[in-house]
């Protein structure tokens, strides 16, 4: 069996045409566009790349974006200051400030400063909270991209069993929190999880975010499996350039899997789909509308 492969950029080009039609109604009731600030602190090339991403993104769906690029030498307390004029900013209804951050500033301080209705990022305690006990909350949008993904394949996800293998803040614990409340039985692996292999063969789905190239072997996969790899790892190429692989060995998976994500052109995509879904959905909450339907 060949596994189908899930396209994530097609997915993510219709969610952005969705919320790209639902601006000027927006635009219209409140006398504004959404808006959406960015903040990149240094010159980290790959931030630099997905803030660029993030802010063109914005404008084709033409909401107003803000974007801040500090210098390196930008400290803690100008950040914070930052953070606070963009929660006083009525036209600003989304803030995502770029991870990670130098290392002198603490990263949590800056998150936590974040005004909660504005966390289109999703990673203020108040969202975590919220997301955890079932409340309506701003999700992370790499984890909400997968869950979306998943249930356009597989409908519903009730009584499936799942393994998230990586338990970070933004991807491994909030996606573990989703599929929860999608009734599946979940399990979350780590680096200390005893026998890997044997806990992946159980699920019938898997969502790797570890960090690390191919480490899921093909073999570990059960027959009809849905795979959702959200790694995105550099490794040495024959040309110099380097090439993109996963954190699932995508070449043995597809041969056993039911549907796969590809890297790139998987999960990726999704990401900045959905940070113009949340963006758009904050400023519905609020400008004290509904949430936007279909998305
Ligand atoms: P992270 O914070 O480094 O977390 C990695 C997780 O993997 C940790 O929980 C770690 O366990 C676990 N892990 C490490 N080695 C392991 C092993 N040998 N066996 C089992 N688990 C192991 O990474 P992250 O931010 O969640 O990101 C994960 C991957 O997703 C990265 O490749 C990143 O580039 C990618 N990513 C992609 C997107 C996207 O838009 N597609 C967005 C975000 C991240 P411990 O907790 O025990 O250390």
């Amino acid at each position: 069996m060949t596994a189908k492969r899930i396209d994530g950029k097609a997915a993510a080009q219709e969610i952005r045409q969705r919320v790209a039609a639902l601006v000027p109604e927006f635009e219209r009731r409140t006398g504004r566009p959404p808006g959406l600030a960015t903040v990149l602190v240094g010159e980290d090339p790959a931030s630099a790349v997905y803030v660029r991403s993030k802010n063109r993104a914005t404008a084709e769906a033409g909401m107003a974006g803000f974007a801040h690029n500090l210098p390196d030498t930008t400290t803690e307390a100008e950040l914070l200051q930052l953070v606070a004029d963009l929660n006083a900013d009525e036209r600003v209804d989304g803030i995502l400030v770029q991870l990670p951050l130098p290392p002198r500033i603490d990263a949590t301080r800056v998150i936590e400063m974040i005004d909660p209705s504005k966390d289109v990022d999703g990673f203020h305690p108040m969202n975590a909270g919220r997301l955890a006990t079932g409340l309506p909350a701003l999700v992370p949008c790499t984890p909400y991209g997968c869950l979306h993904l998943l249930k356009q394949e597989l409908g519903s996800l009730s009584g499936l069993d799942a393994v998230v293998i990586g338990r970070s803040n933004i991807v491994g614990k909030p996606m573990a929190q989703l599929l929860l409340m999608e009734h599946c039985t979940v399990t979350i692996a780590h680096s200390r999880t005893r026998d890997l292999a044997a806990t992946v063969r159980r699920a019938d789905i898997v969502v790797a975010a570890v960090g690390r190239p191919e480490m899921v072997r093909g073999d570990w996969i059960k027959d009809g499996a849905t795979v959702i790899d959200v790694g995105i790892n550099r490794i040495p190429s024959d040309d110099g350039k380097g090439r993109l692989v996963g954190d699932v060995a995508y070449d043995k998976a597809v041969e056993v899997a039911g549907a796969i994500t590809p890297v790139p052109g998987g999960v990726g995509p999704m990401t900045i789909a959905m940070l113009m879904r949340n963006t758009l959905v904050a400023a519905h909450r609020r400008a004290g509308l509904a949430d936007p339907e279909g998305l």
